[in-house]
């Protein structure tokens, strides 16, 4: 792997919040005394009444008890916008940029106050109270942060389901939690084309029961059937309710919202995130790793179905009191300058995306990306996968002109915001590594026996301290949470992703532990593998799965998808093999190669390795739930071609 360093720039040393030697003496306290450092950093929010208790936490087994700040009340909503209003009433917090790019808002923090109050009194009209469950499955629309903070505000629970999903999918999730009301829109609009949600939401609706309410916001204006009696017009019913709603006092461990995982290694998790600490966890985090400032104009491209828009779309910006971009688009539309367009035309100082996204653009070639300016850009963010340091260069040289560093942030659902990650005024930087922990962050690396390696070493990646952020339980089933979580290793968060340490201490994530394989007694990360096949000229993108193999127990089979106009020929799979052995060593050399033009993925761009290694094991009958795939179609494909016939 390419370890070249970039060095953190002077200016940057100096502007931003956390430099070389802060990191180092702040690290070090909040490892040794959880409770000071996090009882301080607790203060940034307001508190209603205030904790006397930081940190009270059990790992142990069949005995995880997880709780911050739990004798501390306070409301989300007020820390995200009603504070706000004294010193930046005016200022823009969302910046919304429609699909269409005649499209585009800003609401300010004083209309994101009477939208959220409004919105509030209208679900408690509708009999909605604290402790309920509420689905949102809504477009990226301004109301679906109005619709989060307004659950927060009058503490429903609430679950927001990707607008890309099926009913079926959507029916599960309701399900799930229970949930008695159901926000949606009467379609979406992603890359000129129509989603058409409240369709869905009325097929997911008919085949649980249970809801009572649903909230219809007009995006598009079709003619959608509304159900007397249960459905209401978004629209009518914040006009007709009271735009003063006190908000609610939440204690610190009273449930903010659920989210299940994107299901990419199997049946999805109701990840349960709380009030108190995920607050504090996600606007801190926000603040020192994309070292924010007053007035800077931020944007992450994720989607508010996924933990990412929670956490760094809506909550820690605006409990920060950022500017927030949110974009209802895709990368590719009108043209695949769109991003670049955007970031000129808002000004945008902060660009975070994931490697998917990167890729995809790289196949586009450079001109896209050079025919906009982009001199705003300071800082750049990755997060979602392991970004190949091929697609990390490009990244920092063609998006960024060489001069922004890029904060490659390692996280998960469960863990509520990013673990793993540079400190832009502090990081050296490496591409394709994750560098090092953030604060309060204790990764170790364990062998298959439990041991903790130490040094330079490569195991399975644990977080061995609690923080503020952690998720606290699976919903209704804890259970589940301490086998899933908590049994492989007592007493430490298994977070399922295997990871190297290099001698400088930095982390590289090689990809889930699953998809570990073992070739002739060797342990290889697909992630290695797939890094290097990317980085030949005519592949696009590749994704790596082991298969059984007589001889070396596990084959390396490869899915590459090439560069637009390049043939798939024998000649190019040996010019492949040949390359990859002499990029990582004959170890690594794929056994078979399998052109594919698509891969399984899942709605938020994630390679779903364990239909790949169905597929590739010759076992395609039983490929489990295929319901969270972007497109189920590419599976035929790939079956028909496949390279392992029996
Ligand atoms: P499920 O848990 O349902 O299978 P998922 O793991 O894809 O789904 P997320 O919580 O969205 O759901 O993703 C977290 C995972 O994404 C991490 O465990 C890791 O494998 C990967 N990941 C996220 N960010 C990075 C990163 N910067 N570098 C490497 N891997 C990353
Ligand atoms: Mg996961």
């Amino acid at each position: 792997m390419s370890e070249k360093l970039h060095p953190v720039p002077e200016e940057w040393a100096k502007r931003a919040h956390v430099d070389a030697a802060k990191y180092k003496a702040d690290y070090a306290r909040s490892i040794a005394d959880p409770d000071g450092y996090w009882g301080d950093i607790g203060k940034r929010l307001d508190w209603i009444k205030p904790y006397s208790k930081v940190k009270n936490v059990s790992f142990a087994p069949n005995a995880v008890s997880i709780k911050w700040y739990e004798d501390g009340t306070l409301n989300v909503s007020a820390n995200c916008v009603d504070r706000h209003l004294a010193t930046r009433g005016d200022q823009t917090a969302i910046l919304w940029e429609g699909d269409d790019p005649k499209d585009s808002k800003a609401i300010s923090y004083r209309e994101l106050h009477e939208h959220v109050c409004r919105f509030a009194n209208a679900m408690k009209d509708r009999g909605v109270r604290k402790g309920d469950r509420v689905t949102i499955y809504l477009p990226m629309i301004p109301e679906a942060a109005y619709a989060m903070l307004a659950c927060a505000r009058i503490g429903a629970v609430h679950s927001i389901v990707f607008g890309g999903f099926s009913p079926d999918s959507l029916a599960g999730r309701i399900e799930g939690c229970e949930s008695k009301c159901v926000i949606t829109a009467d379609e979406g609009l992603r890359g000129g084309r129509k989603v058409p949600l409240k369709a869905n939401a009325d097929a997911a609706i008919d085949k649980v029961g249970g809801v009572e309410t649903v909230f219809v916001v007009t995006r598009t204006g079709a003619n959608v059937p509304m159900k007397e009696g249960r459905d209401v017009r978004y629209e009518e019913a914040v006009a007709a309710a009271s735009a003063d709603c006190e908000p609610e006092e939440m204690n610190a461990e009273d449930p903010l919202f659920i989210l299940y995982t994107s299901g990419s290694t199997g049946k999805p998790k109701g990840v349960l995130h709380t009030t108190g600490g995920y607050l504090v966890y996600a606007s801190f985090t926000h603040e020192m790793i994309f070292d924010y400032h007053e007035g800077d104009v931020y944007w992450c491209t994720a989607d508010v179905g996924w933990v990412t828009g929670h956490s760094y779309i809506v909550y820690g910006p605006l409990a920060n009191g950022a500017i927030t971009l949110m974009f209802e688009g895709v990368p590719n539309y009108p043209s695949s300058s769109r991003f670049w367009e955007v970031v000129d035309k808002h000004q945008v100082n902060t660009f975070y995306t994931a490697p998917t996204a990167i890729r995809a653009l790289m196949g586009g070639g450079e001109e896209a990306v050079k025919k906009t300016s982009r001199n705003s850009l300071r800082l750049l963010g990755s997060v979602g996968e392991p970004i190949n340091p091929e697609a990390w260069e490009w990244y920092y040289r063609v998006v960024g002109d060489s001069r922004c560093p890029i904060v490659d942030t390692w996280w998960q659902t469960e863990t509520g915001g990013i673990l793993i990650t540079p400190l832009p005024g502090a990081t050296d930087l490496k591409a394709g590594s994750a560098t090092t922990p953030f604060f309060g962050i204790k990764p170790e690396l364990v062998d298959a026996e439990g041991r903790v390696v130490e040094g330079a070493a490569e195991g399975n990646l644990v977080i061995a301290q609690s923080w503020p952020g952690q998720m606290r339980t699976v919903y209704g089933d804890h259970k589940r949470f301490e086998e899933t979580y908590f049994s492989t290793y007592p007493n430490k968060y298994f977070t399922g992703d295997g990871c190297r340490r290099d001698e400088d201490g930095y982390y590289w994530i090689t990809g889930r532990v699953d998809d570990v394989i073992n070739v002739s007694g060797h342990r290889m990360g697909t992630a290695e593998v797939e890094s290097s096949l990317v980085a030949h000229e005519k592949v696009s993108e590749a994704a790596v799965v082991g298969y059984p193999h007589d001889i070396k127990g596990q084959g390396i089979y490869a899915y590459v998808t090439l560069m637009a106009g390049v043939e798939g020929t024998d000649e190019l799979r040996k010019e492949l093999v040949a390359w990859v052995r002499k990029d990582i060593g004959p170890i690594a050399a794929p056994d078979l190669i399998q052109f594919s033009p698509g891969l399984p993925k899942t709605r938020s761009g994630k390679i779903m390795r364990r239909i790949l290694r169905k597929i590739a094991e010759d076992e395609f009958g039983a490929l489990g739930d295929t319901s969270t795939l972007a497109d189920p179609g590419v599976v035929d494909d790939l079956i028909e071609h496949r390279q392992n016939k029996a």
